[in-house]
């Protein structure tokens, strides 16, 4: 609560209490129950199954949603496909850009309400879903509505086709954004789409699904089915999908991979990370460890480019670690509705534990732990912002995807020994480098496997940017030009 007493003498110091900023929860309106968006309509589901969707910061329950079987699925898909091949894909695609130009302005109109709706599903805090996811949504959107009408130009002499219909399978750290990273190319080149958002996040994607009707999008164009892992799978084996775009674990990366063997169904999946954050000791170092602090903690770690191995020069490791510690207990943890909120809630208790699992086999394999001295909210799935220091290469916090606000420290003493730490992992999807000798970025640049690397900042996202994966870390790119490759099929074949 907000309280600044004044002193009642000249002599009595000031005492300055933390005064919160709650954001209003009143803009968003949600139903108790969900179906699903099939055909331009909300539907039950045959089932007549639905799950719970909770706010992971309050643990209350929010709506029930309902989970689509096969026989959803595959309506969905029917939709899909009679919209590719009717009023959708017939449309020329100066109307097609309208339309995807509209719904942009529709999220920004309405940014406020869905920031809102989505840091109460995902327990992100609002100051991100505000600033950052939303802001982002509508940048896809009117970007890839620029590119709807000038693919010939995009791609000149190829003459680029839809594929036809797009099954998409999005996770719950970003759940607006990475469906626009996912749908916006999609419906820009032309395809329609069946979307499969996280079973903890999925009250945005239903939210936005309704916001395209309002734009005008043709019934079945855009097709929203609810569900677990399970209706995932649905949506990637159906036979009637032409392509299917992942994003999520690399262990069901895998194993989709595997079920699309062989079929002539197109595949991009964008799956885990391990990222490197590189210091040199020349680095600016107050503003490298903003970076790191960004790197790592933004979304409470849950970003499958975060910057979760940081690798220091020797020279400057103690120094830098100190002033790392210091910055860390600054940071504000809790309600991610208040708009102070650094560290919000961990997306599900599921998550909360793995986290636990990794940060206790980071003590017992023999790192040293720090975290601040802050306090947790009784409810809800919370965890400290937490480094790792004495980090060996072979410990579990080094190599597993953690997918929270932990943060593994080593050391290095040359520039060949950082290239080898950083690529010592099976993933291979972002990389950050922090030194004042810009023939320093370009010499690492080139030898970093990874998908992106990042000079003297990190996690910086531009929809004009392709964005994706080396190794483990999947293929394909998403954003930019780049992106629209991954819907598009060349007229002869
Ligand atoms: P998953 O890979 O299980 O989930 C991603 C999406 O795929 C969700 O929509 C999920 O549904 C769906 N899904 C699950 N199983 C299948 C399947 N067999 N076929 C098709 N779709 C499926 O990730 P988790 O949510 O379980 O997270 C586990 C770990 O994955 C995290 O700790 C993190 O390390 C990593 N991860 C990486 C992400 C990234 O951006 N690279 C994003 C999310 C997670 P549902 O959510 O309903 O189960």
């Amino acid at each position: 609560m907000a309280v600044t007493r004044l002193p009642s003498t000249i002599h009595e110091p000031l005492l300055w209490e933390y005064a919160e900023s709650r954001e209003s929860t009143e803009i968003v309106e949600i139903d108790d129950r969900y179906g699903l968006f099939i055909d331009g309509e909300m539907r039950k589901p045959e089932s007549g199954n639905y799950f719970p969707t909770i706010n992971p910061a309050t643990e209350e329950e929010l709506a029930m949603v309902a989970e689509a079987g096969e026989p959803d699925v595959d309506a969905a898909v029917v939709a899909a496909r009679n919209a590719y091949e009717g009023e959708w894909g017939s449309m020329p695609p100066p109307e097609r850009a309208k339309l995807i130009f509209r719904i942009a302005r529709m999220v920004q109109e309405r940014s406020r309400e869905l920031a809102v709706l989505e840091t109460m599903d995902g327990g992100k805090p609002i100051k991100e879903s505000r600033d950052v996811d939303l802001p982002l949504v509508a940048a896809h959107f009117f970007y890839y509505a620029g590119w709807a009408d000038k693919l010939e130009y995009a791609f000149p002499g190829l003459d680029p086709k839809p594929l036809g219909v797009a099954g998409q399978v999005i996770p719950w750290n970003f759940p607006l954004l990475m469906l626009a990273w996912k749908v916006a190319p999609a419906l820009a080149t032309g395809n329609a789409v069946v979307l499969k958002p996280a079973e903890t996040t999925p009250l945005t994607a239903l939210a936005f699904a309704q916001l395209t009707s309002e734009a005008g999008l043709p019934p079945g164009a855009l097709n929203v089915v609810t569900g677990a892992g399970g209706t995932g799978a649905l949506v990637v084996s159906h036979p009637d999908v032409d392509k299917v775009a992942f994003t999520g674990s690399t262990h069901v990366g895998k194993l989709i991979q595997d079920e699309l063997a062989g079929s002539s169904k197109r595949l991009t999946l964008e799956l885990g990370g391990k990222a490197a954050h590189v210091i040199f000791e020349d680095a600016p170092l107050d503003q490298a460890i903003e970076g790191v602090i960004n790197g790592i903690f933004f979304n409470q770690g849950h970003v499958c480019c975060a910057g979760s191995r940081l690798l220091v020069e020797e020279s400057i490791h103690d120094r830098f670690v100190d002033k790392l510690k210091r910055r860390l207990t600054t940071l504000r943890v809790g309600d991610p509705m208040d708009k102070n909120t650094d560290v919000g809630a961990i997306n599900s208790r599921a998550q909360l534990e793995k986290i636990n699992e990794l940060v206790d086999s980071g003590v017992s394999e023999g790192a040293e732990m720090f975290q601040p001295d802050c306090v947790l909210p009784e409810r809800g799935f919370f965890f400290k912002p937490t480094l790792f220091t004495g980090v060996s290469q072979s410990h579990r916090i080094a190599q597993e995807e953690i997918f929270g606000p932990v943060l593994s420290i080593m050391s290095f003493r040359t520039p060949q020994e950082a290239v080898e730490k950083a690529n010592n992992t099976p993933y291979g999807l972002s990389a950050g480098v922090w030194t004042t000798k810009g023939s320093r970025i370009l010499w690492m640049a080139d030898r970093l496997k990874a998908g992106v690397v990042w000079a003297n900042t990190f996690n910086k996202f531009d929809p004009a940017s392709p964005f994706g994966g080396y190794k483990e870390s999947g293929f394909g790119r998403e954003g930019g030009r780049h992106g629209l490759l991954a819907y598009l099929d060349w007229g002869d074949g």
